[in-house]
Parts: C-alpha cells; sequence; structure tokens
C-alpha cells in the first residue's frame, strides 16, 4: 500500500525514507525528508496562518475544532487501520487510543475560552484605583514533535490544547508513523481549509533539530530523555520554551488490604498492553509481604493467558522499534545475572520482532530492569514491608511520571498517592488518569516537565498577559518624580498596619 500525500511537500524534493509495517517489513509508504529551509518555508506559512487563527473568536475556533473532532470519529476505522500498519498494534487498541484523542480535542475545543479568557483579578489595596485582568494570549506558532507507541493520542495532548489556544502547529511525527501524522494533518485541512493552520513535516531527528532551531514560539517534545536534552540543546539557541513529556519506570503498588484479582488483572494490562510500548506503561511492581505470592500467583496466570502476534485476535502486536529488542534483551539478561528470577518467559521470550510476557523476580533494585526504562511487556515484582516501603522504593528512580495504587483503605490509597513522586497516580486503577482531559498529564525528573491536558495544558501554550487600567487618580501618586516624602510615609504607615502585624 503507498499513501499518496495530500499535504504539501516540499519545494525542492530530496531525500526521502519509508515508513515500515513492523510485523511484516513491508512497505506503506515513502516520504520526503525535510531539510532546515524547508521547515523555515513550513513555519513562515504557519506564522501567517497562525494571525488569521488567533484572529477568529473563540466560537469559531471552537465550531472548527469540534468539526476536526466529528470528522475523526466518522473516520475513526480508517485511522485505526493506518495506526495497526504502521505500529503493529492490535485494531481494538488503535481504536482506544484514537476514542481518547477525540475526548481530548472536545475537551480542549470546549474549555479554551472558559480557561483562556480575559479575567478580572483583585487588585489590592495599594493599587486600588486600577482595574486588573489578566489574559493568556496565543505564542504564535507551536512545534510539535512526537512519538510513535501512541501516534494519534501523544502528539494529540499537544496539538489540540495548542490549537484550541490559538496557536498554530507545525508537526514533525515520529519517523516510525509519518503516515498517521500526515492523515491528521489532511484531516484538519478538509474541514478548516482557509489556512494551514495545522502543518506537517516528516524526516527523523535531524528534521526535528530544524524546527527545534527555527525559531518557532514553543516546542511540545514527546520522547526519551535523551532526545528531549538534544531538543532542549537546539531550543537554547534561541531561547525558545519547551515542554518535555519523556518517559517513566512506572511503580505499581499493592497493599495487604487490596483486592489482588482486581490488582493482578491491572497490573498485567499496564505492563502488557500496547507491548509494554506506553510511557505511563508499569515496570515496576512492589507488593506487601503478605500477599506477595498470592499476587504474584495471579499475575503469573494473568500474564501467560496473554499473547503477542500478527493475527487479530493477539492481545499485542510487534515491537514498533527494531532497536527496542536490543534494550529488553539486555534488561533481562543484566537481572538474571544479578540473581533474579524469571516467573513466567526470559530470554526466549524473544522472538523478533515479537516478545512474549516476562515477570522477573528477586531482582536487584539496581539493575537495568529496574533502574532504566525498558519500554517491553516485562515486569518486575518485589515485596516490600508496607505501602511506605513501596512508594519509597519506586520514588527511588529519576523517572517520575505515572504511578498506581492498589488499596481498600481509601485514606492509605490517597497518602500512598500524594507521596509519590509522580506526576499522575491512579488508585485502584491503572492508567485511568490519561482519560480525564480537564487533568493535567506530565513528569518530573527524567519523565520531562511542563504539563499537557487540562487547564495546565492550555496555558502550556498560552503567553499569560497582565493588564493594569487605572480607573481613578491615585490619592498618593507613587510612580512620579513629584512623589513627596509624606507621600512615601503615607505609604509606608499603610503597609506597617497590613503587613507589619507580629506572627506567632
Ligand atoms: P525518541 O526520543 O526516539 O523520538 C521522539 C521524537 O523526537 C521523534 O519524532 C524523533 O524523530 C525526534 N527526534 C529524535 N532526535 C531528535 C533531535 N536531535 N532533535 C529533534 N527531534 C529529534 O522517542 P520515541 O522512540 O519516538 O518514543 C518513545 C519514548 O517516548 C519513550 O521514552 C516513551 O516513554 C516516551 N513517551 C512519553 C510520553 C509522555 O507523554 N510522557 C508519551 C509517549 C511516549
Amino acid at each position: 500500500m503507498v499513501t499518496t500525500l495530500r499535504t504539501p511537500g516540499p519545494a525542492r524534493p530530496g531525500e526521502t525514507f519509508d515508513s515500515l509495517n513492523p510485523a511484516t517489513s513491508e512497505v506503506i509508504a515513502t516520504f520526503p525528508v525535510f531539510g532546515e529551509d524547508d521547515v523555515a518555508e513550513v513555519v513562515a506559512r504557519a506564522r501567517e496562518a497562525s494571525a488569521w487563527w488567533a484572529g477568529l473568536s473563540w466560537k469559531d475556533r471552537r465550531t472548527r475544532l469540534l468539526a476536526w473532532k466529528s470528522h475523526i470519529t466518522r473516520y475513526i476505522g480508517r485511522l485505526a487501520e493506518l495506526v495497526r500498519t504502521e505500529t503493529g498494534k492490535p485494531l481494538a487498541d488503535a481504536q482506544l487510543e484514537i476514542l481518547l484523542a477525540i475526548v481530548h480535542i472536545d475537551w480542549a475545543a470546549r474549555n479554551a475560552q472558559r480557561v483562556l479568557r480575559p479575567r478580572r483579578v483583585r487588585s489590592g489595596l495599594i493599587a486600588l484605583n486600577h482595574a486588573a485582568t489578566v489574559e493568556y494570549q496565543p505564542l504564535g506558532v507551536v512545534g510539535v514533535i512526537g512519538p510513535w507507541n501512541y501516534p494519534v493520542f501523544t502528539p494529540m495532548g499537544s496539538i489540540a490544547y495548542a490549537l484550541a489556544a490559538g496557536n498554530a502547529v507545525v508537526f514533525k511525527p515520529s519517523e516510525l508513523t509519518p503516515a498517521v501524522g500526515g492523515w491528521l494533518v489532511s484531516s484538519f485541512a478538509e474541514v478548516v481549509p482557509e489556512a494551514p493552520v495545522l502543518q506537517l513535516v516528516t524526516g527523523a531527528g535531524a528534521t526535528g533539530g530544524h524546527l527545534a532551531r527555527s525559531g518557532v514560539n514553543k516546542i511540545a517534545f514527546t520522547g526519551s530523555a535523551g532526545t528531549a536534552k538534544k531538543v532542549m540543546a537546539a531550543c537554547a539557541e534561541n531561547l525558545t520554551p519547551m515542554v518535555a513529556e519523556c518517559g517513566g519506570k512506572d511503580a505499581f503498588l499493592v497493599a495487604a488490604d487490596a483486592d489482588l484479582d482486581a490488582a493482578a488483572d491491572a497490573a498485567a494490562w499496564g505492563a502488557l498492553s500496547n507491548g509494554g510500548q506506553t510511557c505511563v506503561g508499569v515496570e515496576r511492581v512492589y507488593v506487601a509481604e503478605d500477599v506477595y505470592h498470592s499476587f504474584l500467583d495471579k499475575l503469573a496466570d494473568r500474564m501467560s493467558e496473554v499473547r503477542p502476534g500478527e493475527d487479530r485476535e493477539a492481545h499485542y502486536g510487534p515491537m514498533t522499534l527494531p532497536g527496542q529488542i536490543d534494550v529488553i534483551e539486555r534488561h533481562i539478561a543484566d537481572a538474571l545475572a544479578r540473581g533474579g528470577r524469571s516467573v513466567i518467559g526470559g530470554l526466549a521470550s524473544i522472538r523478533k520482532p515479537f516478545v512474549g510476557p516476562v515477570i522477573l523476580t528477586d531482582v536487584p533494585e539496581e539493575s537495568r530492569a529496574v533502574t532504566e526504562e525498558t519500554f517491553g511487556p516485562t515486569v518486575t515484582v518485589a515485596p516490600v514491608a508496607n505501602l511506605d516501603e513501596g512508594v519509597r522504593l519506586a520514588n527511588a528512580s529519576n523517572y517520575g511520571l505515572g504511578a498506581t495504587v492498589f488499596a481498600r483503605n481509601k485514606k492509605a490509597a490517597m497518602a500512598a498517592a500524594r507521596s509519590l513522586r509522580s506526576g499522575m497516580t491512579a488508585v485502584n486503577s491503572v492508567i485511568s488518569f490519561a482519560s480525564v482531559p480537564a487533568l493535567p498529564f506530565g513528569g518530573s525528573g527524567d519523565s520531562g516537565f511542563g504539563r499537557i491536558h487540562g487547564p495546565d495544558g492550555l496555558r502550556e501554550f498560552a503567553r499569560p498577559k497582565s493588564i493594569t487600567r487605572q480607573r481613578m487618580r491615585p490619592p498618593v501618586n507613587l510612580t512620579s518624580f513629584s512623589r513627596t516624602d509624606q507621600d512615601l510615609r503615607k505609604i509606608l504607615n499603610l503597609a506597617t498596619i497590613l503587613h507589619g502585624r507580629r506572627y506567632k
């Protein structure tokens, strides 16, 4: 199958690259590599389009974004097939991913005005004669650099929110999923034909680097921590701000009073869905020692029923990025060499391009399988004295993206959820925070910084603008050279009354 690009390619056709089906290595489509000048031209067009888009009313932008959402919903089958072909994931997973993206476009479109519009703030006693307002204006052009693992849902967390905030977007999808990126951009152009508000640039890391250096007003990057550092260095040249959504090493805590069947079911899905190629996938499980063996048995039962494959009944597909299989292999080998034990699977689970489920126990905490992102269908399970020890081990990671707590005691579960140094935590379910569009999504440490989704996600793509408007002349004008010592004394006296009181 060869896809023809309906979005414009570079003016100077040159180098190209192929997108491959990871299960069969069949060529899906060929795409141009956008060079520095090509990216600059696209950004210049985006700059013009951004003025038109920002000039629309909130209602006009909302209508267009909702029309796009409706278009994607009506063509969900077609888009899901494309996602399946480029990533290898099961069709149902592709549909679920698109559904989540649709929910986010809807939320961003409907809430942008409420979150970003001008609002009055209290001006305070010293500035009582002023009306004070804050509003959130578009940044201009946002460059979105996306990964391949959720090629619709993940970049949409930046694209939809940046568009809803009034920006034009230049999107560089992963070189593994350019056809999905192309589909999203052409579908937007079908419902918003007036100006190129959302454009595509294709290519690998170098094209992403050109975008980061192009003078866009912000880069929204999703990918690995290592790449984020390179993108940040490129952004630094123009002081271009950046939001970084990077990887994780998410922990899953099971308390002694947890519903073990539900916990095992959730841990199995969190570790294995999408072949573990999920930034908020479960990679480490810490279980209260009283229930450790019962939980492990249940988890092993569930995980051994799960099967990768290319057929439509398979639970997950191939490893999309061939090089990732070497990382998975290294992590399993390192864990076993350090005294770890495999409960199900092991090195023999690797049958390229597929990797079967693997549970590792007795793995030292300093092993790669515990400290580094594996991004595969493997999980380590370790006993802990209680939730507190689970939290301590979970937090002893350079990553801080998502986490899960299973416990019946609501107070203990919420206390653990708060103590986890993760951006998001799900209690008694797994990854559910990603489906609540009003909740911000993002991490800390090697998991990145900044937030997509929710009000914070809208403000991430806007510039706060503060305005004071003098409503009446002040009794004492402090910002004038005609100010007298007596004026200053009056204001200092007032400050002493207001702020000088002793606090015990
Ligand atoms: P990656 O870091 O290899 O690539 C991400 C994107 O950056 C791609 O589009 C790539 O072409 C581009 N890129 C590569 N080098 C670049 C450079 N020097 N300058 C500019 N752009 C460059 O990541 P990946 O393999 O595509 O995705 C997997 C990673 O993404 C995992 O670590 C995963 O955890 C993470 N991820 C995070 C989230 C999140 O929301 N936090 C979501 C999905 C995936």
